[in-house]
């Protein structure tokens, strides 16, 4: 069967794969997944293309051309070098090396593709994008919108009928639409966005907030600078980047302007105060989309994160809290795509496809803190570190602070599970800081956990102002889940409690005997209950159960068995 691979010409990078053994795999260019969706000349007028041209856009941005997308459809010319190019053949550029690149991973010509486009794309735009394909040399077998290939890509192989949100945050632009699924047949229903609204934003946010904290500083404008404010732009990109999964980045470069330093340590939650009204805007597209489309947000029933900006927990937190479903992103968000492309190719070149298997954490993993708890503060409060459904490997860090004066340690309690409170979920493990410097309450602690596709947890706690730092291995895999003291307790009491009631059912003399010494055990049981370590209170716990379950069934032979272990142990614990 032939080959038809699967192509996201998207506006800052694209990304080429096919479909091998029903599933789609993406081709690796310059070792890297994805490629810039840059076009250039260097010095000797030779094209350059994928990470070549955008390495070279900063030190020559009239000879390179980015974010070619945004101009297709439209009859202009665009000069690189000492010519000028129509948008399309800007395109096909990026199209011709996605291709090149595609044979030689595997070794046959590559002749078709299927090409995706934004929803909002007109006939225009659409009949542009194939016409690059063409200029490339691809027949191009279908061009189908973004959001239906990441439908696609999440639901191959399913077969249930449904209605999805696929919410799509990338560099420049944001895309949402509602898609339905009915009968194997997916459809856009309705599209809503923002051309001018992505991760790039954010970056000017970023660059806004380090210029005029650096002019406070050192009393020099930094934005003033062409190359000052190109390394700027690059550094707080990765600042923002690593303020997905760490709760502080530090942006430095040095001598970044005559023979100033930058050196600036950014904090999450300053920087999601700086993002969240952009935010709050796809929110209000959302809406719209929903209104248009007919739909109330009750009636759907995923919602699917595309776009590399959608890896800030922010996008995941209000989607959640807007919403009340927590949003899909085990597909990766910069993949999705393309991957939907290529199953679409494989459908059409009569491929069977399979669902998308990828290695995600079934489980939260996080610790306890001091918290509010409905209207209450707790020190048992669970907080989520790494949410489930993530995927593999990953690591996630939080910033907490120490509760007292002079706090010389702290305990790290990890636990696995969604429950609220920390000790309704399974206890993983725990280690202790000690030596903390002795400062007032407040003291910043740093807690990384790092999960592999074995199940292995790396946690390491770190105080933030000296680097003082402990790491602890622990093994997720296997847990038993631990008895929590309270919760067992609890189970006690209402063991003895329900006793009660079934205890006076009418039996014959000897039978309410033995009745009569589960009842006298239970209350022996019931004064011990407070001193109980958790081992023996998970023991009695059990045994009460079975004593409850024989009566229950008149089963008088296990009733005496277990009369029989509860007075051993009652004797012994009673010691
Ligand atoms: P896309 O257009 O989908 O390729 O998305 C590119 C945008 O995603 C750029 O603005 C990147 O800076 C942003 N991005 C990539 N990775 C992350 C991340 N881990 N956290 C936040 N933004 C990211």
């Amino acid at each position: 069967m032939e080959t038809i691979v699967g192509i996201d010409l998207g506006t800052t990078n694209s990304e080429i794969s096919y479909l091998k053994d029903g599933k789609p795999v993406i081709i690796n260019i310059d070792n890297q997944p994805i490629m810039p969706s840059c076009v250039g000349v260097d010095k000797s007028g030779n094209l350059l293309v994928g990470m070549a041209a955008k390495n070279q856009a900063v030190s020559d941005p009239e000879a390179t051309v980015l974010s070619i997308k945004r101009k297709m459809g439209e009859s202009i010319k665009i000069p690189l070098g000492d010519k000028e190019f129509s948008p399309e053949e800007i395109s096909s550029f990026i199209l011709s090396e996605l291709k090149k690149q595609a044979e030689n991973h595997l070794g046959i010509e590559v002749k078709k593709a299927v090409i995706t486009v934004p929803a909002y794309f007109d006939d225009a735009q659409r009949k542009a994008t194939k016409d690059a394909g063409a200029l490339a040399g691809l027949d191009v077998a279908r061009i189908i919108n973004e959001p239906t290939a990441a439908a696609v890509a999440y639901d191959a192989g399913h077969k249930e009928n449904h209605k999805m949100l696929v919410y799509d945050l990338g560099g420049g632009t944001f895309d949402v639409s509602l898609v339905v699924v009915e009968d194997g047949i997916v459809e856009v229903k309705a599209s809503h966005g923002d051309t001018h609204l992505g991760g790039d934003d954010f970056d000017d946010l970023l660059m806004n907030h380090v210029a005029e904290e650096f002019k406070n500083k050192k009393g020099t404008d930094l934005s003033q600078d062409v190359k000052a404010r190109s390394r700027l732009r690059a550094s707080v990109e990765k600042a923002k980047r690593e303020l997905s999964d760490n709760p502080y980045a530090k942006i430095r470069e040095e001598f970044i302007f005559q023979d100033h330093h930058l050196d600036i340590e950014i904090q999450r939650l300053d920087y999601e105060e700086m993002i969240r009204p952009l935010l709050q805007k796809t929110l209000d597209c959302i809406h719209m989309c929903l209104k248009d489309a007919s739909i109330l947000p009750r009636d759907i029933d995923k919602i699917i994160l595309v776009g590399g900006t959608t890896r800030t927990p922010l996008v995941h937190e209000i989607i959640q809290k807007e919403f009340g479903l927590e949003p899909r992103y085990e597909i990766s968000p910069d993949l999705i795509v393309s991957m939907g492309a290529a199953i679409q190719g494989g459908m059409i070149a009569g491929h069977d496809t399979h669902s998308i298997l990828v290695d995600i954490t079934p489980h939260t993993f996080g610790t306890s803190a001091i918290d509010e708890y409905q209207g209450m503060m707790r020190p048992d409060v669970y907080i989520p570190i790494i949410n489930r459904n993530t995927p593999l490997p990953v690591s996630k860090a939080e910033v907490f602070q120490t509760s007292h004066d002079e706090q010389e340690k702290v305990e790290v309690n990890i636990y696995q599970g969604e429950e609220s409170l920390a000790g309704d979920n399974t206890f993983i493990g725990n280690f202790m800081v000690e030596g903390l410097s002795k400062v007032p309450a407040g003291n910043k602690m740093v807690l990384n956990l790092e999960l592999d596709i074995n199940g292995i947890l790396k946690v390491t706690a770190m105080e933030k102002a000296t680097g003082l730092s402990k790491e602890v291995i622990m093994d997720t895999k296997n847990v038993q889940r631990s008895l929590d003291l309270d919760a067992a307790k609890k189970n006690v009491a209402s063991m003895l409690s329900m006793e009660e009631d079934v205890i006076d059912i009418s039996v014959g003399e000897e039978k309410g005997d033995l009745i009569s010494k589960a009842k006298e055990l239970r209350i022996r049981a019931e004064k011990l209950s407070e001193s109980l370590n958790e081992e023996d209170a998970k023991e009695i716990h059990d045994l009460l159960a079975k004593s409850l379950k024989a009566v229950n069934e008149h089963d008088w032979e296990t009733l005496s068995d277990v009369n029989e272990s509860l007075e051993d142990m009652i004797f012994y614990l009673e010691e």
